[in-house]
């Protein structure tokens, strides 16, 4: 960006301008005076007069051309570096590198040498960003980009495609060697942390790979393609990548067909609650239900919610979905055993939207709901959207009577510190620790040491994905208190959970 020009500000610009408007009002003031005296002016001849002004016209003229000429360059200058280049990191932006992608599908048609598109991508990027400001931010992204740049050589085309994602051409030849070797080079260097004023920043990636001719040539539908497969890669786990496949096309229509279908669903009234037991160890008795919620498709059967609970979030269908599961589930608490309560997952969208506690008030005015009865399960990930904002949500939370639980512990942040800003009542261990409970000696270690933490802060722990006896031993003895799982039962409808004596006439599903 040093060769960036402004035409508002440019001094070329302006004295052009100034000079061509100068003359037009001197060749106004002339002709002015030749109307007031006649033919005669200043005491020369009337041709005289009339060649020089005609001279003067010409001259300002072109003045004014060139002004506007070097108005228009400037501003097409300007443009372009607005638009090519990225201002951040000085790499292409994305306009560019969608050119620079098409000119490399076409040379890839004339001499048949692959050239491989790798997308990168920093995992959760906007959640780094919230958490450590955005001038911290943009320096992570810069020092991301001047490793890029040192890592590969100066003739390989790299942009910034997305706020923290990048993409690189990589011609297939004998010197940049196997491209999966090249991009586990990458990953590893460019995971190594973040020297950033305040601190020292860890990142993850997720990589994905398009190869023209092969997968495509059209620059828009390969990039759709390389971030279907750095998509997939995620999906993996932590610092994967993968090469576009078919099959991902597949699974990108889908997700299509869910997001279309969602709104339909919802006014067709295809969604339920299923509630699940939570146990208490040292009582030997139940002590609340999570309600989970199930999308049951006329035609396609059950649709599970980790495939469209992440969808509904993405299109805003979680506002409407969250809201009749947090009021479907307080009016089942009428059914369930009073002694009870009841668990509603709160999806970090939902959190953090303008309304959420008039919407949580509002349920529990109309439900006649006692707060008391009610726990809401909340991820870490949305508690560190916006520590200060979360903090007073809880806060609120908490004045109403409402418990709230910490889901899938351990799994996001983990950032303790901010443990103690925040009011809740519980820990949720995540399943995936209790599943390891048994080969795993540092999923026992993890599980231990959270139980400790939990005691410190003074609040309760929950294992969820409890299957086994052997896993409940190793809960008690790490202390655990409630815990939840097949082993006590599976998800079900409401009508499983009602005490005999209640006559079955009375526990309606919608
Ligand atoms: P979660 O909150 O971690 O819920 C626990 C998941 O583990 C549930 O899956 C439950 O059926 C399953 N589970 C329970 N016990 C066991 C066990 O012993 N072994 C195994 N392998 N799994 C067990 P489900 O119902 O498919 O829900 C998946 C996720 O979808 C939930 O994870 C939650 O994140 C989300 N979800 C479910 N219902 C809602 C909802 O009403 N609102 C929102 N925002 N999210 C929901
Ligand atoms: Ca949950
Ligand atoms: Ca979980």
């Amino acid at each position: 960006m040093d060769n960036k020009t402004n035409p508002t500000r440019s001094t070329t610009f302006r004295l052009i301008t100034i000079a061509a408007s100068g003359l037009g009002s001197f060749m106004l003031g002339l002709w002015g005076l030749k109307l007031g005296y006649g033919s005669h002016v200043a005491g020369l001849p009337s041709e005289v007069v009339g060649g020089a002004l005609a001279a003067l016209c010409a001259l300002a003229a072109s003045l004014a051309a060139m002004s506007f000429f070097a108005g228009v360059d400037e501003s097409v200058s300007y443009v372009y570096q607005e638009t090519q280049v990225d201002k951040l990191t000085g790499l292409h932006a994305r306009t560019a590198m969608i050119g620079k992608i098409a000119e490399a599908a076409s040379a890839t048609i004339r001499n048949g040498e692959p050239v491989f598109l790798i997308d990168i991508d920093i995992d959760r990027f906007k959640q780094v960003n919230d958490s450590i400001g955005y001038s911290q931010g943009d320096q992570l992204i810069r020092a991301f980009a001047r490793r890029l740049r040192e890592i590969l050589p100066d003739t390989v085309e790299m942009g910034r495609i997305g706020a923290g994602e990048f993409a690189v051409l990589i011609h297939d030849t004998p010197d940049m060697g196997p491209v999966d070797t090249l991009v586990e080079y990458l990953m590893e260097k460019l995971m190594q942390p973040y020297q950033l004023p305040s601190h020292l920043q860890s990142i993850n990636l997720s990589v994905g790979i398009v190869a023209m001719p092969k997968d495509g040539i059209d620059p828009v539908v390969l990039l759709r393609k390389s971030n279907l497969a750095l998509q997939h890669a995620r999906a993996g786990g932590i610092g994967n990548w993968s090469v576009f496949h078919a099959e991902m096309g597949k699974v990108a229509e889908y997700r299509q067909w869910i997001e279309s279908e969602l709104h339909l669903a919802f006014k067709r009234g295809d969604f339920d609650l299923h509630y699940q037991p939570q146990f208490d160890l040292p009582s030997g008795r139940i002590v609340g239900y999570e309600a989970l919620v199930r999308w049951k498709h006329p035609e396609r059967g059950m649709i599970p919610p980790t495939e469209f609970v992440p969808i509904a979030e993405e299109t805003g269908m979680i506002g409407p979905i969250g809201e009749w599961v947090l009021h479907k589930a307080c009016s089942d608490a009428r059914l369930l055993p009073q002694d009870c309560f009841v668990a509603v997952n709160i999806s970090p969208v939902q959190f953090m939207t303008k309304d959420f506690l008039a919407m949580v008030r509002n349920v529990i005015d109309v439900t006649g709901i006692d707060p008391k009865r009610l726990e809401l399960e909340v991820t870490e990930t949305a508690m560190m959207q916006d520590r200060g904002r979360a903090a007073h949500i809880l806060d609120e939370l908490a004045r109403m009577g409402i418990s709230v639980a910490v889901d899938d512990f351990g799994t996001g942040y983990s950032n303790l510190s901010y443990l103690i800003d925040f009011s809740f009542k519980k820990l949720k261990i995540d399943q995936s620790f209790v599943q390891r409970l048994e080969t795993d000696a540092n999923s026992g270690a993890v599980v231990s040491t959270i139980v400790g933490l939990s005691r410190a802060l003074g609040v309760h722990t929950i294992a969820e994905g409890v299957e086994t006896e052997n896993q409940v031993t190793l809960l008690r003895a790490a202390g655990c208190e409630v815990v939840q799982g097949y082993l006590y039962g599976r998800p079900g409808p409401i009508g499983s959970k009602v005490p005999r004596s209640k006559p079955l006439q009375k526990i309606a599903m919608h």
